[in-house]
């Protein structure tokens, strides 16, 4: 038997919902709907936004009304028109196969004579944000006198927004003994308020420990210096290439500004605050939903209610004011079941914020390194990888032109073929990258010297564990922007050394070859020679550079050569990014200074108000 028919649901619904995917019922479904089918009792559900909530109280009210009649029996208040129109649309989807059910979606900032023709043609189940609702018991457009239930949805977040009048207002003109369920993601004292205030011996049910957070979601924080900011997040969000997340800003301006930075540096951003208009809002939400968006900066007000399935992570670029946000935020990501990461950037007086949210959540963060530049590089590269893997290839497109593609290739091997596509990306990270600073924050400025990190390194930056740190004892490790891609064996490598550096092959140590660079060791005191000599050195007409790998980590901001890209101010460069929201594959940074002007070209007019055509235009450009 299915497990919800066993719940006490009937079959129609169950066909519906299986439809949609639920086989089995989420904890709270579980546990709330057969106390609710009872219709006996007052209720207060404690769960978090993504744990199921809408079915644990949607599908008692498809049980218990009477769909015979015409008149409004249930009501719901939420606190975001985006949750109305989803509990809206939930309800009707599950009640797909059951014959009169009207639901009406009473929300602000859309034309009142829609919703008031919707509910003079008869109703039984409002679903309303409070201000349009008490605006329309205003006008007499409806009567409640029948109402047998009320379900406060997200209730903290309505008291939080300042729905309390409004709530007591529409409560009243509902009867007596209507029944009353509540669900709150966490339980402050103004809920425990209204929940004396409108019940009568509730029944409770907490999903984990009181004011806990999802379970699934993994909390981390990184520490960096403030005028690192922007740059650690970028880093973050290049070594997570699957990344679909919402980053939260404290400020309408910092979220537009964050936004406009993100979309100027070629990522698939848009903005979400108040000062858009409704119709602005929606179309961010939009495609934000469609993943034509990979990224979406919000205020805590304008993301309450957003319910996109599969969020990745959470990103608060600055921690909430109120500390209870960090529940609303983090609860975004880990919907349905699914994992979530919830990251904090913050600075190094914000350490005790962090404890203080442990606290409220019961749960630890772990502190994480931002990543280094070339750990980045590995990460795209692998993604690229991936998403050439798994690419779906559209025979009959590219059919007409695989001759010709084939002949091209036909003096290349297989291992030659790939390495060389693999290179055409890697050689762009690594040359965005190479430089790329230490973003973490000295640990004397972190008040955790010494602190083992979830990677095993030490925060300082000199015993940081990289592949790229300084050599051995006596001999100084070098990057050279040569390569197996440029077909040079250990021992081609050894004598262009030798050659071009005027050292001895006896001062060489360990060669490292990679695919496009090479680490070589260097005895100490020969060091500065090689960098003297190597100046001016060319190879196939392309300027050989030659590095102290052990600055490469911690070296300077400043870009060089050809592939720098001077993004300003404060922020570390960034390039075009080509990404196809959701493809599933990884996502791709153009790291040439050149390129990225010609494409930036494609987009046009400002931050918030872009379209995804800009992305589109630019890859095709
Ligand atoms: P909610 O907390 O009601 O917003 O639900 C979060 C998400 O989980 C929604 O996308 C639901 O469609 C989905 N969902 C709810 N219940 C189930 C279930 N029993 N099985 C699978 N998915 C579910």
């Amino acid at each position: 038997m299915n497990p919800f028919s066993t719940l006490g649901i009937r079959h129609d619904i169950v066909n519906a919902i299986a439809e949609l995917g639920f086989e089995n019922p989420t904890p709270i479904q579980e546990q709330a709907i057969p106390v609710l089918l009872s219709g006996s009792n007052d209720f207060v559900g404690l769960a978090q936004t993504g744990t199921g909530k809408t079915a644990a109280f949607g599908l008692p009210l498809l049980e218990l009304l009477d769909f015979e009649k015409n008149h409004p029996q249930a009501l719901i208040l939420c606190p975001t028109r985006e949750l109305c129109l989803q509990i809206t649309n939930d309800i009707n989807n599950y009640a797909k196969n059951v014959k009169n059910v009207n639901v009406v979606a009473v929300y602000g900032g859309a034309n009142i004579s829609d919703q008031l023709r919707q509910i003079r043609r008869g109703v039984q189940i409002v679903v309303a944000t409070p201000g349009r609702m008490l605006d329309i018991i205003n006008r007499k457009a409806i009567d409640f006198s029948e109402v047998r239930y009320v379900v406060l949805d997200e209730a903290d977040e309505m008291l939080n927004m300042g729905f309390q009048e409004d709530i007591d207002q529409i409560l009243s003109t509902t009867p007596e003994d209507k029944k009353t369920w509540l669900f709150s993601a966490t339980m402050p004292t103004e809920v425990r308020r209204i929940a004396k205030k409108y019940m009568d011996n509730p029944f409770e049910l907490t999903m984990g420990t009181k004011n806990t957070g999802n379970v699934n979601i993994d909390h981390e924080y990184y520490v960096v210096r403030a005028r690192d900011k922007y740059a650690a997040f970028k880093r973050i969000v290049d070594f997570n290439p699957e990344i679909f997340g919402i980053v939260f800003c404290r400020t309408k301006i910092e979220t537009q500004d964050i936004a406009e930075s993100l979309i100027k540096d070629g990522y698939n951003a848009d903005a979400l605050h108040g000062d858009l208009s409704q119709q602005q809002r929606d179309k961010v939400m939009k495609r934000y939903r469609e993943r034509s968006l990979q990224l979406l900066i919000a205020t805590d007000v304008a993301a309450r209610g957003i319910d996109v399935n599969d969020v990745t992570h959470v990103i608060n670029y600055s921690l909430p004011d109120e500390i209870e946000n960090y529940t609303h935020r983090s609860g975004r990501t880990a919907r349905a079941g699914k994992s979530g990461v919830s990251i904090s950037i913050i600075n190094s007086k914000e350490v005790g914020k962090i404890r203080q949210i442990e606290r409220i959540i019961g749960k630890k963060f772990t502190k994480v390194e931002i990543p280094g530049g070339f750990d980045v590089c590995e990460k795209q590269l692998f993604a690229l990888v991936h998403k050439v893997h798994n690419v779906e290839v559209n025979t009959e497109q590219i059919e007409q032109y695989i001759p010709r593609i084939m002949d091209e290739f036909k003096d290349l091997s297989k291992e030659e073929v790939i390495t060389r596509f693999a290179s055409l990306e890697f050689n762009r990270f690594l040359d965005y990258y190479q430089n790329a600073p230490d973003l973490n924050a000295p640990a004397d400025d972190r008040g955790d010297r010494g602190e083992r990190t979830e990677r095993g390194e030490r925060g300082e930056r000199g015993e940081r564990s990289s592949r790229f740190g300084s050599g051995r004892g006596d001999y100084t490790r070098f990057f050279i922007n040569l390569g197996s891609v440029d077909d040079f064996t250990r021992g081609d490598m050894l004598g262009f050394i030798c050659n071009n550096g005027k050292i001895s092959g006896k001062a060489v140590g360990k060669i490292d070859l990679k695919g496009v660079f090479t680490f070589f060791e260097v005895e100490n005191d020969q060091s500065e020679a090689i960098q003297q000599s190597f100046k001016g050195v060319e190879f196939n007409g392309r300027a050989v550079r030659i590095e102290l790998a052990g600055d490469r980590d911690g070296g300077s901001r400043e870009r060089s050569g050809g592939g720098g890209y001077s993004g300003g101010g404060r922020r570390e460069g960034g390039g075009g990014r080509e990404r196809s929201g959701g493809s599933g594959g990884g996502g791709f940074r153009d790291f040439s200074g050149k390129k990225r002007e010609e494409r930036s070209g494609g987009y046009s007019g400002g931050g918030a108000g872009r379209s995804r055509e800009g992305g589109e235009r630019r890859r095709r450009s």
